[in-house]
């Protein structure tokens, strides 16, 4: 068990302190208990699931039959760095790109055009390696069902540095207050971000949380924001945009609550 501070630990700077388990070796985990990665996607109440997460054993990045295999607790820096040092391209997305291997896939995360799932080849979970062919997956979504303890990419050489600018360059335009990255997902043909302006909801606060003044669709705390005041702003713009644009936004954000 380890003691984690979700005010300290999460990127949007909210929740309680509690025992998260370690993970030290591939196991089922209950389907009651929560799998936290790095926690930059997340809004955790104070009343949360019981939670688990992977140790240091599965944070590592080797080259085995021409495949990159890379650890479901490795952090995004971590695997640039790799992908940096032996020339390797198509980890450039991962710049300023907060999270772990784990997170990431099952997140599909990326940018645009630039998605974690482009170059994947297969994923370990505990019910063994799944080959990307058999793995649903989409913007900003994935049916893995299980923990993601390992997965494994194709190595192509030629790291592109003028990328990895356009990528700090796209993200040194964010919000660098705390928050859980996007708030709501992009729906088809619009922009999450253009709908809350809309809606009038751009810089609306409620206490400490806020629709970001320059990015509308990043749900940020102004300092000791709470659980609740985020759900609140949640809920109102789901119904703002719903009666303004007949859109029904969907989460990106994964709430982490009991209730
Ligand atoms: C400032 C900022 C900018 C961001 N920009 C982007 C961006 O440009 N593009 C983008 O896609 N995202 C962005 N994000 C969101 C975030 O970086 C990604 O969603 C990232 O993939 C989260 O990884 P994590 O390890 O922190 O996962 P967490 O937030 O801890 O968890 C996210 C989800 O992944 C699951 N999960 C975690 N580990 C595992 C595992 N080993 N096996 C199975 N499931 C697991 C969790 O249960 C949860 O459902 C941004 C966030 C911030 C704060």
């Amino acid at each position: 068990m380890k003691k984690i501070n979700f005010k300290t630990y999460t990127s949007i700077h909210i929740g309680p302190s509690l025992h998260v388990e370690v993970i030290t070796k591939p196991l089922h985990i209950k389907s009651d208990t929560f799998l936290l990665g790095g926690g930059n996607n997340i809004l955790v109440s104070q009343n949360p699931p019981k939670m688990a997460m992977l140790g240091h054993i599965f944070n590592f990045l080797h080259v085995k039959n021409n495949l990159l295999h890379v650890g479901g607790a490795t952090p995004s820096g971590k695997i640039l760095s790799f992908a940096k040092k032996y020339n390797i391209k198509n980890f450039e997305l991962m710049q300023k790109l907060p999270g772990t291997l784990g997170g990431m896939i099952k997140m599909n995360a990326g940018l645009k055009k630039w998605n974690i799932f482009n170059y994947l080849v297969a994923v370990k979970t505990e019910n063994g390696w799944h080959k990307k062919k058999d793995i649903e997956f989409d913007y900003r979504y994935t049916n893995i069902k299980g923990t993601i303890y390992e997965a494994t990419f194709e190595i192509h050489n030629g790291f592109d540095l003028e990328l990895v600018k356009m990528f700090k360059k796209f993200r040194d335009n964010q919000p660098n207050l705390p928050s859980a990255g996007s708030c709501f997902k992009n729906p088809t043909d619009n922009f999450a971000g253009e709908l809350l302006e809309i809606a009038g909801l751009k810089g609306y606060t409620k206490g400490n949380m806020a629709f970001c003044k320059t990015h509308a669709n990043f749900l940020v705390n102004l300092g000791d924001g709470t659980f609740q005041d985020a759900i609140y702003l949640i809920e109102l713009a789901k119904r703002k945009v719903f009666e303004k644009s007949g859109i029904k936004l969907e989460l990106e954000i994964q709430v982490v609550s009991k209730i």
